[in-house]
């Protein structure tokens, strides 16, 4: 703390080598510059008509109240059936479902509830911006295990020299933001059996668990009863329904881990929105085949882009879910990722997202992500910038 002369209190920071994120700054030059904008990750078309005319019924329809803490029954009831319908993970909605203002509170909630000061938190490199500075505020550490390209694998000699007498919780986030690789039934059998006799929680950051590609099916915590005894599985709506800005999405934990879960939800957040809720309750009775289809819909996006790609100086890695396309342009430029990211929003027009920010250790790769959650003619002005460069 210091006392200057304004009589402000300015505090010692708690993070201060954090930076306003990356999906902020990308978006933000994107908009001030006018370019093409495939950095943060949303799509640019609207979700699916019916949802919205259902959040606009129970908002017109007096729906306006605070919701139950956990969130409101139809909607946790179609969280439950969905996860015994696609993992066969069969839960009681009143103790084990947890409605949250996005994915990103659940993901503070779950790492709040169990990391104590001093705990390790193992994540892999790349890893999402959220997850690092949530465990330092719990006093806690992150140790960081680089994925290794180009299918972004997990090394499990590596996991299994990293555990200590203090880790507290893994972090796995499948399908993988931003690499778009996806874990296999071998990871989790590794997993397994790292974690058995050990008082290490999970963490799933499922939010993309419906964006799989090429057959591959997406493997979840919550398909795995001995794995799942300890974890909490997260995901979100913002990505589902194509509606990233209604911040709404939800956990899915044993009944133990829900308490501690909600004892954290219900002082950050206490309840999240109560028309949003219902209308996407009403949605996901009535359109189940929209989240079985959105693998083949995105799929189809992944490769009109990547064609559309083939014939540039771009190396175009392999992406198996997600809406996400890592690109290498080494021998496009030799700029550092964060550097290049932004002189090719600036002078050519197109914001992407530098991957060398979600390392603890820069790799000194030359890696851009885009986002392809957006309309064929934005995809088609997006390859035209790239296979000019
Ligand atoms: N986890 C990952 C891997 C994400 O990509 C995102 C958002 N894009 C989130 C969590 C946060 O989701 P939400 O917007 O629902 O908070
Ligand atoms: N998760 C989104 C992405 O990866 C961004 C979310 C955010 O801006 N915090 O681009």
């Amino acid at each position: 703390m210091s006392l200057p002369s304004s009589g402000v209190l300015i505090p010692a920071s708690k993070l201060p080598d954090v930076k306003t994120t990356i999906f902020t700054r990308m978006s933000e030059l994107a908009r001030q510059t006018g370019a093409l904008n495939l950095s943060q990750g949303f799509p640019d078309f609207d979700g699916p008509r019916y949802l919205l005319e259902r959040v606009q019924f129970h908002l017109t329809h007096g729906q306006n109240q605070y919701a139950p803490m956990a969130g409101v029954m139809p909607l946790r009831e179609a969280i439950a059936e969905k996860v015994a319908d696609l993992y066969g993970c069969h839960t009681d909605p009143l103790e084990t479902v947890t409605v949250t203002a996005g994915a990103t509170e659940a993901l503070f909630c779950a790492i709040a509830a169990v990391v104590r000061p001093d705990d390790e938190v193992i994540l892999f490199d790349p890893a999402y911006d959220s997850y690092d500075p949530v465990v330092r505020l719990q006093g806690g550490r992150t140790v960081r295990i680089p994925l290794t390209p180009p299918h972004y694998t997990v090394d499990w000699n590596r996991v299994a020299d990293a555990l200590s007498p203090r880790t507290r919780l893994i972090i796995v986030n499948t399908p993988h933001n931003p690499t778009g690789s996806v874990w296999s039934a071998a990871d989790f059998a590794a997993l397994r059996d790292l974690v058995r006799d050990r008082e290490i929680y999970l963490l799933g950051d499922e939010v993309y668990e419906h964006i799989v590609f090429d057959g591959h099916a997406h493997h979840s915590l919550c398909a795995d009863p001995e794995l799942f005894g300890r974890s909490f599985v997260v995901s979100s709506f913002g990505k589902t329904y194509h509606v990233t800005g209604w911040k709404i999405g939800y956990c899915v934990a044993p009944a133990a881990l829900t308490t501690e879960f909600r004892r954290v939800h219900q002082f950050v957040n206490f309840a999240a929105n109560t028309p949003v809720q219902l209308g996407l309750a009403d949605f996901l009775r009535a359109h189940p085949e929209h989240h079985r289809a959105l693998g083949a819909f995105y799929q189809r996006k992944r490769d009109t882009l990547c064609a559309a790609l083939a014939g540039s100086r771009l190396g175009v890695e392999p992406s198996a879910g997600t809406y996400f396309q890592l690109i290498d342009y080494a021998a496009v430029g030799d700029l550092h990722d964060v550097e290049f990211a932004e002189w090719l929003t600036r002078s050519a027009g197109l914001a992407t997202i530098p991957v060398s920010v979600f390392h603890a250790v820069d790799p000194g790769r030359r890696v851009l992500r885009l986002c392809f959650a957006k309309d064929d003619t934005t995809l088609a002005r997006a390859a035209e910038i790239l296979c000019a460069l």
